[in-house]
């Protein structure tokens, strides 16, 4: 681990990543792609020390309020975010100028920030992200292995629905012949429906490979899943969209289940929601 000084902090879309590189070892991760330009090692966590004060100037001259995201990159709730803290003073600066907060994670370390989350919410607006991609614990464990599994995961979002905080779950990516089973699929979307989630965000039953995460996938498979590496080469080549053979069907359900559940469904309409900040109340008032 090692700090870096940065020398801006929130995006065009007012998204920010305290934190380069990431340490819960998905087999499947896109951020360790070479296009990322990682100069070190992907656990070699670079935590930006400076993010709080580069956050607090970027608030204190915005001229409108709206939601900051985080996570799209880099889980902010690492291990190392116990000592640092720089998700959780984030947090504070977001809520003292008055900010939404739109926070994607892995990690059960969020509910450390409940305070926060429900001051934000309480303010403005707070919306937690969970990614959901398997539901069989023990597989949870391969493909994710240094962060809490799906059960514990789904226990968050309960927790942050008693709290009032709305929810939206990534369910992504499904791997083809590993987690695109209907089984998967029905059983992610149960617990879903019983945490109340307001949307799902899901691209189609499948992942993206490209180089750096194609390899580091591959040499998983050859550990956990003997032969499947060679069938992947065959089928898919060196495609960058990796399509599972149930797409059609399995989005059929999850959609249909989806729109009986009253759950928000496509891409848009959950980016639609992520990125509205109502507006407040006085100026709402004609006078
Ligand atoms: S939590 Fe996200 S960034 Fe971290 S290893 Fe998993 S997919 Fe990659």
């Amino acid at each position: 681990m090692h700090k870096i000084e940065a020398k801006t902090i929130l995006s065009a879309e007012n998204g920010m990543n305290v934190y380069r590189g990431c340490t819960h070892g998905c087999i499947y991760c896109d951020s360790r792609s070479e296009c990322y330009q990682f100069t070190h090692s992907f656990e070699d966590i670079a935590y930006k020390e400076n993010a709080p004060a580069l956050l607090e100037r970027a608030l204190r001259t915005k001229r409108r309020k709206c939601m900051i995201g985080t996570g799209s990159m880099c889980d902010p709730y690492l291990p190392a975010e116990r000592e640092l803290l720089l998700t959780r003073r984030c947090l504070e600066l977001i809520a003292q100028y008055d900010f939404g907060a739109a926070v994607l994670t892995k990690s059960d370390l969020i509910l450390r920030d409940l305070d926060l989350l429900r001051q934000i919410n309480t303010q403005q607006k707070a919306v937690v992200q969970m990614t959901l991609t398997t539901f069989d614990e023990d597989l949870c464990r391969i493909l994710e292995p240094n962060v809490c599994t799906t059960e514990r995961r789904f226990r968050v979002l309960q927790t942050m629905r008693e709290n009032g905080i709305p929810t939206v779950v990534w369910l992504c990516p499904l791997l083809p012949y590993i987690n695109d089973t209907e089984e998967n699929l029905r059983g992610i979307l149960q617990y879903c429906i019983e945490a109340g989630v307001r949307g799902i965000v899901c691209f189609g039953i499948g992942m993206t490979l490209r180089a750096g995460s194609r390899e580091y996938f591959f040499s998983a498979l050859d550990r956990h899943f003997p032969g499947l590496r060679q069938r992947y080469a065959h089928e898919f080549g060196t495609a960058y969209e990796i399509v599972s053979p149930q797409h059609t069907r399995l989005m059929r359900i999850f959609h249909d289940t989806c729109e009986t559940h009253g759950i928000l469904h496509t891409p848009e309409q959950c980016f639609a929601y992520l990125n509205e900040l109502p507006e407040p109340f006085e100026q709402l008032t004609l006078w």
